[in-house]
């Protein structure tokens, strides 16, 4: 096989604040290897592109190729990641990571094959449309529930980024002068249901009072937040501050998706992101419930379905960037 062939095996990177999750995967997209590392919470862009070639190599090893024979490597980025140069800024999930850095330039000089850098939730979109749950669709909303809300947007087969910062979804407005949003707004949806807002709710109410086991299960676990497994483990338990925040999420969510989906009027709406599949096919319910009283025109609403491709998704939707038979946005 010659480096860049249609038919080479291809390397896929999920950049996340957690962890670097790579793969390789075949001209199938199945999986032939895969790496997981914890993303460098010090230093900068530079150490965190190191761990980054560290890791793909990792997956190259798993899969019994060299990281030089990949056709290329996808990236799906956090922040302001530019797909056609490669450059990503504003990550604020990434240490020091504010200002531009040439993350397609370093990778691509570091591991030998071209590198191809997209927004995270747009490429994990891309793969359940191709790949995963909205594989029967042509136009859908990706909604990406995690430490933040993110969404992914595809009109008629084609991704659509705006000019550069659609399907904010997380974002809309759900109260107006609602409480204050990790952006700085306010009433925003992400407010409401995002994995790092609905900490610094439960932070606060423990302070004014508010008995819960969601910290004692943090710890339990060495954790230093409130994972989704934490979440997940205090809902189990009955715990009712979590189930009082978990339900004012999901309200949210609701009103919020529903939103979206009368602007848009998708065939589908896929649920991911670290919580979405955490809290799996339960909550796409819970969330189609409270999205109903929303809708427009409530007697067809979208399908809602759970993102398919579960943990690998963001990294093999990644991978999809390199491979030339998937339309790349026009930007
Ligand atoms: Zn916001």
């Amino acid at each position: 096989m010659s480096p860049g062939s249609d038919q080479a095996p291809r390397g896929g990177i999920d950049l996340g604040g957690t962890k670097i999750q790579t793969v390789v995967v075949d001209a199938d997209n199945q999986v032939l290897g895969q790496a997981r590392r914890p993303t460098p919470t010090e230093g900068g862009p530079e150490d965190v592109a190191k761990e980054m070639v560290a890791t793909m190599n990792e997956a190259a090893e798993a899969a019994s190729v060299n990281a030089g024979e990949l056709g290329g490597v996808g990236v799906g980025s956090p922040g302001d990641a530019d797909e056609n140069t490669g450059v990503v800024s504003d990550a604020r999930n990434l240490p020091n990571w504010m200002d531009p850095f040439p993350l397609g330039e370093r990778l691509s000089g570091q591991l030998g094959v071209p590198v191809k850098v997209g927004n995270d939730v747009q490429v994990a979109v891309q793969g359940e449309f191709e790949l995963g749950a909205a594989k029967d669709f042509d136009t859908i909303l990706g909604v990406w529930w995690g430490t933040g809300v993110g969404g992914g947007l595809i009109l008629e087969g084609k991704p659509w980024l705006g000019r550069g910062a659609a399907a904010e979804i997380g974002h809309v407005v759900v109260k107006m002068g609602g409480p204050r949003c990790t952006c700085g707004r306010k009433g925003c949806m992400e407010a409401y249901a995002g994995r790092m807002a609905m900490e610094i709710k439960a932070r606060k109410e423990v302070k004014k009072g508010a008995k819960t086991d969601l910290f004692k299960i943090m710890e339990e676990r060495g954790r230093d937040r409130l994972t989704s497994g934490v979440w997940e483990r205090a809902l189990k338990h009955g715990d009712d501050l979590a189930t009082r925040l978990m339900d004012r999420a999901v309200k949210a969510l609701g009103a919020g998706v529903a939103s979206c989906v009368n602007v848009i009027d998708p065939e589908a709406v896929i649920i991911g992101g670290g919580l979405g599949v955490r809290m799996g096919e339960k909550y796409v319910r819970r969330i189609a419930a409270r999205m109903h009283p929303h809708l427009f025109v409530d007697d067809r609403p979208p399908e809602i379905r759970l993102a398919g491709l579960g943990d690998l998704g963001g990294a093999i939707g990644a991978a999809l960037l390199v491979d030339s038979r998937v339309p790349t946005p026009a930007t």
